[in-house]
């Protein structure tokens, strides 16, 4: 038993090692992948099941690596965030989907809003917003077509210094978006200091919508309350169209999810605004 403790202790220590090199490999990687050019951005529509209309589309970064294929956000926006790579890659993001919403723009796609992920620790570098109006001048992207989506960790900041940076930010004329809205653990209360445009209902409270009653009520109650506070709502991970009708029967009209489109490369999507009426 001794001997095989041991040896499991042993195994768990490689393990643990592996990993550990493999982090610090991918951090080299990772501090490479923006002079390499091996990032791209997916986009998934946002749709308006009255219209059909899509409003928007949400850019979803990918890393096209060399030896391991497509990596998913999940597998690296953790390190990049921990190493501060997130900053440069965020910047990044954010002009290349304001550069392809300033094409669609063109093409007579908008009004389409591009709605990009902002990192906590991007949203508290100081020259963000400096950065972001310097994107969309350079761009020429109209900002009231440029969404930020940001999570409710920014609430369990300095109260005063977050709302400064967003009014700052609505300034540029941007909108602001809460996403995963209902996940985090902050008191609502920031709902009325923030100047926030949108709430979008996390995944988490749509997969079993339409047999956990619990869900539902949270669904509900957060659609009274944004309807109340007047701010616009959509909702993320709709996959089922049973899904998509109780959604719109409780008053959800904007709609993102694998049953309308999963997130798509560019030329992709320029075939789907092709056919899409
Ligand atoms: P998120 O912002 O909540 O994005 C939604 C995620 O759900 C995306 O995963 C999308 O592909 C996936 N999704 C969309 N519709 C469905 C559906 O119907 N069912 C299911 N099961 N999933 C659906 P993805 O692209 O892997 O991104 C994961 C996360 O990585 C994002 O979650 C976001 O937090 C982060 N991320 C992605 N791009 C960026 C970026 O440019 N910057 C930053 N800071 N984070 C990013
Ligand atoms: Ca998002
Ligand atoms: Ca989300
Ligand atoms: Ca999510």
């Amino acid at each position: 038993i001794k001997e095989r403790g041991k040896n499991n202790y042993q195994f768990f220590s490689d393990v643990m090692n592996e990993d550990a090199v493999q982090n610090l490999q991918l951090e080299r990687e990772l501090r490479k992948a923006l002079e390499r050019d091996e990032f791209i951005l997916h986009y998934q529509p946002q749709v308006n099941v009255v219209t059909g209309q899509i409003t928007g589309m949400e850019a979803l970064i990918r890393w096209q690596h060399p030896v391991r294929g497509l990596l998913s956000p999940i597998h690296f926006i953790p390190l990049a965030e921990e190493t501060g790579l997130i900053v440069p890659i965020g910047e990044w993001v954010l002009r290349k989907a304001c550069q392809d919403g300033c094409r669609w723009s063109k093409l007579g796609r908008l009004p389409m809003r591009i709605a990009v992920n902002l990192s906590l620790i991007q949203f508290q570098e100081e020259t963000l917003v400096q950065n972001i109006q310097s994107i969309l001048d350079e761009t020429g992207l109209e900002p009231r077509f440029l969404e930020l989506e940001i999570t409710e960790s920014i609430a369990m900041h300095n109260v005063e210094q977050v709302v400064a940076k967003l009014e700052q930010l609505v300034k540029l004329g941007v909108q602001i978006s809460i996403d995963d809205f209902g996940t985090g653990f902050s008191s609502l209360s920031y709902l009325k200091k923030f100047p926030i445009h949108k709430l979008k209902i996390d995944r988490s409270f749509i997969t079993d919508i339409t047999s956990d009653p619990d869900d539902a009520s949270i669904v509900s109650a957060i659609i009274a309350m944004a309807n109340s506070l007047k701010l616009n709502l959509i909702v993320e991970g709709v996959e089922t169209e049973d899904q998509q009708f109780y959604l719109h029967r409780l008053g959800c009209f904007e709609m993102q999810g694998y049953l309308f489109s999963r997130p798509l490369p560019v030329s992709l999507l320029d075939q789907l605004l092709e056919q899409w009426v």
